[in-house]
């Protein structure tokens, strides 16, 4: 703990010389106001923290020549990688450091790449053996559009497809296809890595497996990812896309489970998606991540939610494609039956593929047309054991939520299954077999966000007080302890990591991990 890093100017003049003896630098580290200014915010728009210099870099080179001058300082200063900024506490900066632009390699071909077939977008497919080459700083829904032309996909997803597969990896990457194929991290073959000493490794499962498995959920503390090599699979083309209203929790959560169960997941033709989220008194039934409810729907949805106060809405989808258009309905048909949704409130879809998968752009725009997309974003993502979420529901959503009744944003609530990910990552969930993703997406106005926070605390504290032991998803802590808490029995082998991969602790910082 307790890292000290140089002041500002001290690097400025560190910055100057390093452009000097790196010639290849020369142009793609900046001190420049609007360089700073982008790199020093984030989705959160909580935290401010200004580096010293950006480095849009040309070639993986670039990132390793940085880390390497760092280390060789009397004084080591920060590096973080920023993918597509999308943390919400100022996971990807670095105060008085260098923040590296991972974007910026999009249109780069990596000079490391022996015997990777990279194209301009340094993104490749290989068709037979089902996999993607892909750099650290493309966007997922770039990694769509290429695979599709080869008529591949990948198999895990996130919901919103303009984050990076860089700052996916670091966290886990999940979405409604996490119960059946895990998160984005189990679904990774090798990765290249520059770690904190400056040092290119490529790593996978059976080499260099300790900074493998490391890295993936390793909130960037112990190497930069520059490729990653992911699972694809044949793309469908359309999907059938329903979703079903309860008033019961605890129904609703057992046909959630049972959905995501071994027997639900062996079945031939089980879900391909399986995701939760919350009515509560909002207006609109649809929301920025969703708009799924058709307008001439509302008013009864409306009249539901006013007369329950919460309504659970389950969502599962089913991929096809022309093998198996005349088979999926009945299939869906088989899967839901026997669940207890309330009869009169199913509604489904029948959408592109595509469409499904980037479902939240659409929110984006409207967003963004209106001035309400860069605002702050007071989030809280938790896993909740499956034996303790009946006493969430009651205590934290029908107690917390509704008593304060602040919450107008997306409320996120589906299950999945430890299985499914792999004990050795870095990556964290409860301990038990199935655990509920929770997430709070508020937005709030520039002057409400603490509102937003008190809320996120007294959850936090709600579920300590009565032994609920959830664990943080993009997690954020503020002292070394609470960490050493998240990680609890990974503690040791975390610090280990970072020892081995980082000992001079210069990665990541905004993750407050090892440094303040
Ligand atoms: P950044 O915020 O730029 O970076 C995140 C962390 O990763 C930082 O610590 C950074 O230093 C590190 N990092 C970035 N790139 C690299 C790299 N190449 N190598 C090593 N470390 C790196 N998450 C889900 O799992 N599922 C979802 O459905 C989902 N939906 C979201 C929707 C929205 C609108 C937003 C804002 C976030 C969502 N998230 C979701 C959370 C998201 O996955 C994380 O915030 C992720 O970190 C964002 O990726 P990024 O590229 O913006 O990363």
């Amino acid at each position: 703990m307790g890292e000290k890093f140089p002041a500002p100017t001290l690097l400025i003049v560190i910055f100057f010389i390093l452009s000097r003896l790196i010639p290849t630098m020369g142009y793609s580290l900046r001190d420049d106001p609007e360089s700073i200014r982008l790199a020093s915010s984030d989705y959160g728009h909580i935290l401010r923290e200004n580096p010293a210099a950006v480095l849009y870099p040309t070639s993986i080179d670039d990132i390793s020549s940085l880390i390497k001058f760092s280390n060789n300082i009397s004084t080591p200063f920060s590096i973080a990688a920023r993918g597509h900024g999308h943390s919400t506490m100022g996971q990807a900066m670095a105060p008085n450091g260098v923040v590296v632009d991972m974007m910026s390699l999009k249109n780069h071909r990596p000079s490391h790449a022996s015997g990777i077939i990279v194209n301009t977008f340094n993104l490749s497919v290989n068709n037979n053996n089902y996999y993607a080459d892909v750099g650290g700083g493309q966007l997922w829904i770039d990694v769509l559009h290429a695979t599709l032309e080869h008529g591949l996909a990948p198999v895990a997803w996130t919901d919103y497809l303009y984050l990076t597969v860089g700052g996916t990896l670091s966290n886990a990457g999940i979405s409604g296809s996490a119960f059946r194929f895990g998160p984005q991290i189990n679904n990774v073959y090798e990765m290249d890595v520059v770690t904190g000493h400056g040092d290119f490794v490529t790593c996978s499962p059976q080499n260099n497996s300790d900074l493998f498995f490391g890295v993936l959920g390793g909130l960037g503390q112990f190497g930069i990812i520059t490729r990653a090599r992911i699972a694809l699979e044949p793309a469908p083309k359309r999907v059938k896309w329903v979703r079903m209203l309860y008033n019961d929790f605890s129904a609703y959560a057992r046909d959630q489970e049972r959905l995501i169960s071994v027997n639900g997941r062996k079945q031939s033709n089980a879900l391909d998606y399986l995701e939760g989220s919350l009515l509560i008194n909002q207006g609109s039934p649809n929301n920025w991540r969703s708009s799924f409810f058709p307008r001439s729907t509302y008013p009864r949805i409306i009249s539901l939610v006013t007369k329950h106060g919460i309504i659970y809405s389950l969502e599962v989808a089913k991929y096809y494609d022309q093998h198996t258009e005349t088979t999926v309905d009945k299939e869906l048909e088989l899967l839901l039956k026997g669940l207890s949704f309330l009869p009169e409130f199913v509604f489904e879809k029948d959408v592109a593929y595509v469409e499904f998968l980037n479902r939240v752009k659409s929110g984006e725009e409207k967003l963004q047309s209106q001035g309400q997309w860069d605002v702050p974003h007071p989030w809280l993502n938790l896993f909740v054991p499956k034996s303790r979420i009946s006493d969430f529901d009651a205590g934290v959503l029908k107690g917390i939520v509704l008593k304060r009744n602040i919450t107008t944003a997306p409320v996120l609530l589906y299950p999945m299954n430890r299985t499914k990910w792999d004990d050795r990552m870095s990556a964290v969930v409860p301990e038990e077999e199935v655990f509920y993703t929770v997430g709070f997406l508020h937005s709030s106005g520039f002057d409400e966000w603490e509102a937003f926070e008190e809320q996120n605390k007294e959850i936090l504290k709600f579920c300590a007080s009565v032994g609920i032991e959830i664990k943080q998803y993009l997690p954020y802590y503020e002292t070394q302890q609470g960490w050493m808490n998240h990680f609890g029995s990974k503690w040791k082998t975390f610090r280990k990591r970072k020892a081995l991969f980082d000992p001079k602790k210069i990665l990541s910082p905004g993750q407050r991990i090892f440094n303040k």
